[in-house]
């Protein structure tokens, strides 16, 4: 048995050496403390596990869903756009329900890229911008994030040929890795060029609650004429610390809403209503549970920042996401700096170059690991030794 090419093709998995390395230390005893994973280990809030529980009990939700997600959960991602970002959605047809964002994401390149077209993905980025658009034909081209734009792409290095050849952009900010921000002006930027050149901006906002100190992340459907050429994903997962139940949504774009919708019903057969309805409940909810997620955060984000300043590092405080991107010491390349602080430190963190060519030089240190723990990576990383070796 062979697998088709379209696996074959697929990049290699980049952190299999350290997860042996880990696996080898974990059988000898020792004890490995993991800052590699973005998935929150703070509990779903009580009243959003309630409400799935009651709707778990009721025989009409035991059947199948709708593809496109249910009309009150549609209602309420519209009515939540309009509250958070001002912008007005029509619940019937720029909306749709997802399988986590993940899935969304994974399934557009199948509603707009024919093989051989370009799709431009960001490069540090999450892995599936890349891999949806290979695994639907299409030839995925890095958008650099570099640190001297402030981890934005330079939308001027592209030559008119090149845009003319693009169907898809996608975006993702605040960012996972880099934890950057973007201001409103630079999706104006893009929303005209993506106008001009006729291909449609994929931004994914799943880290839109998580920010510190007074930020607010915008959303691209705030730009005038952005949901001409732009869809919008987002998730419960991170804001709501709902990473298992598997939910998010999309929203913009009528024509791209009701190709992905398509996809779907060919595909699968939406989200189960229970989860839908706990879905509604959060999303009508949000402004009780961030307050203490921030500060949690917050607190984590200021420790992680102290102990690698203390060290020698340059880092600012990042405004939003719960990853910080840490430039590593210029001996070392990512993947090198991963290996020194899991010898020396038992500590996990991921390597830049696993989201990405343009993430060596960086580690991302993920904050979403009980803070006792945290304290106790952030003391074993000061012994480590590299404080004195820079
Ligand atoms: C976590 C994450 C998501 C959310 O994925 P879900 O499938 O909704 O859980 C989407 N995009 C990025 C960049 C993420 O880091």
């Amino acid at each position: 048995m062979e697998v088709a090419q379209r696996i074959k093709n697929l990049p290699p998995y980049l952190f299999a050496e350290i997860e042996e390395k880990v696996n080898r230390a974990r059988a000898e005893g020792k004890e490995i403390i993991d800052l590699g994973i973005g998935d929150p280990d703070l509990p779903t809030p009580s009243f959003i596990v309630e409400r799935l529980c009651e709707e778990a009990r009721r025989p009409e939700n035991h059947r199948y869903p709708s593809y496109r997600g249910l009309t009150a959960f549609r209602e309420a991602v519209a009515s939540w756009y309009r509250k958070r970002f001002g912008v007005n959605l029509d619940p019937e047809r720029e909306v749709v329900s997802l399988i986590g964002s993940k899935e969304g994401i994974a399934h557009l390149p199948w509603c707009l890229v024919n093989p051989g077209d370009l799709v431009l993905a960001s490069d540090p980025g999450y892995p599936v911008y890349k891999i949806g658009t290979m695994l639907a034909g299409g030839i995925p081209l890095e958008l650099p994030l570099l640190a001297e734009n402030d981890f934005l792409p330079d939308l001027h290095s592209f030559p008119d040929s090149v845009w003319e050849k693009v169907k898809v952009v996608f975006l993702n900010y605040p960012n996972n890795p880099t934890a950057s921000v973007a201001p409103v002006s630079f999706f104006q930027e893009i929303v005209e060029l993506a106008r001009r050149f006729d291909f449609v901006i994929a931004h994914d906002l799943a880290y839109s609650e998580i920010s510190y100190d007074g930020y607010r992340a915008p959303s691209i459907l705030e730009v005038e004429g952005a949901r001409e050429v732009a869809v919008e994903f987002h998730s419960l997962s991170k804001t709501f610390n709902m990473t298992g139940w598997r939910i998010g949504f999309a929203v913009g774009n009528e024509k791209v809403i009701e190709a992905l919708g398509r996809v779907k019903t060919n595909i699968d057969s939406g989200i189960f209503n229970a989860i839908q309805w706990a879905g509604v409940e959060a999303l009508n909810r949000v402004d009780e549970v961030l307050t203490h997620i921030i500060s949690v955060y917050t607190e984590r984000r200021n420790l992680v920042v102290e102990t690698f300043s203390s060290l020698g590092f340059d880092i600012t405080p990042p405004q939003a996401t719960f990853y910080l991107w840490i430039p590593v010491p210029s001996r070392f390349t990512s993947l090198e700096f991963t290996n020194y602080l899991l010898d020396k430190s038992q500590v996990v963190v991921t390597p830049g170059t696993g989201f990405g060519k343009y993430g060596e030089g960086f580690i991302r240190i993920s904050l979403t690991t009980p803070s006792s723990v945290l304290e106790k990576a952030m003391m074993r990383i000061k012994k480590s030794g590299i404080g004195e070796q820079r």
